[in-house]
């Protein structure tokens, strides 16, 4: 609502320096404690302190993170510690874009803008065979998940990673999220789409996050697959 009001105020040639001073006043901070590149530094794990955070409350958490005046991205809170407030986000800057520019400039002890932090509820915390299919900007969602999941949760799943790079790092750094690394060569949902013919049956959840056109033809697959709508959580990050 405030970010919408700004807008407004710069589309009515409001000077940048009052909208700063404005923006400063609805935003909070958080310090930036350390960052790290994958491969051809095109996607990004941040460390952050964020003082004001509420870690504890239910659901996936995102951070409305300020990358650029006026302008605000979501990013999924990941491996994050309830008592210490610190968090790990993933963003994936293989694209151009103001979020990508952000993270790709962002350095320890810089301190960044956020908007708020929103949560996203899902159904069943019971479910104890959780399947995931996302593209790469889906990382710190499902980090997130598993952080969430009922101990004795099974995870499987698989996840869309163009650079053959990467699929390494993920593999390397992440092995307990069990989840395959596919290449995108003819698309991510065909990718995905395939996989699921063969691997997707007998889950009580399936949770598909990342590029909206492939999150909904996944998910309609699944509905024919037999699925209901309640087993799928189905969230598109970007278009
Ligand atoms: C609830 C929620 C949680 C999110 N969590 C994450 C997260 O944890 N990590 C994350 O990386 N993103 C996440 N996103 C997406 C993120 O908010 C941005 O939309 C995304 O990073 C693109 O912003 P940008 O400014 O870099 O590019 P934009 O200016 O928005 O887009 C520029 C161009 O890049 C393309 N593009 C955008 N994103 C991608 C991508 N990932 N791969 C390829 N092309 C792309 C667009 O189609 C467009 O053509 C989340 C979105 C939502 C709604």
């Amino acid at each position: 609502m405030f970010a919408d009001l700004l807008q407004m105020l710069a589309a009515m040639n409001i000077k940048d320096k009052t909208i700063g001073l404005l923006e400063r006043r609805i935003t909070k901070t958080a310090l930036v404690l350390a960052t790290r590149s994958w491969a051809a530094n095109s996607f990004y794990e941040v460390d952050l302190h964020v003082p004001d955070a509420d870690f504890d409350r239910p659901g996936v958490k995102y951070m409305k993170c300020r990358v650029n005046q006026l302008t605000y991205r979501d990013y999924t809170i990941a491996m994050w510690d309830v008592e210490t407030k610190t968090c790990t986000l993933f963003v994936d800057a293989a694209h151009s874009g103001p979020g990508s520019e952000w993270v790709k400039n962002l350095k320890k002890n810089d301190v960044m803008s956020y908007l708020n932090v929103e949560s996203h509820r899902y159904n069943n915390p019971d479910n104890k065979k959780l399947l995931m299919l996302g593209d790469q900007s889906s990382v710190g969602h499902f980090l997130a998940l598993q952080q969430l999941a009922e101990p004795g949760a099974h995870i499987e799943g698989a996840i869309v990673i163009t650079r053959a790079a990467h699929r390494t790092e993920f593999n390397a750094y992440y092995p307990d999220l069990n989840l395959h690394t596919l290449s995108a060569e003819d698309g991510s949902t065909q990718a995905l789409a395939r996989w699921l013919e063969y691997h997707g049956i007998d889950n009580d959840m399936v949770f598909l996050a990342g590029n909206v056109h492939m999150v909904t033809a996944l998910r309609q697959q699944l509905r024919v697959m037999g699925y209901s709508s309640k087993q799928i959580d189905a969230q598109g990050f970007w278009r």
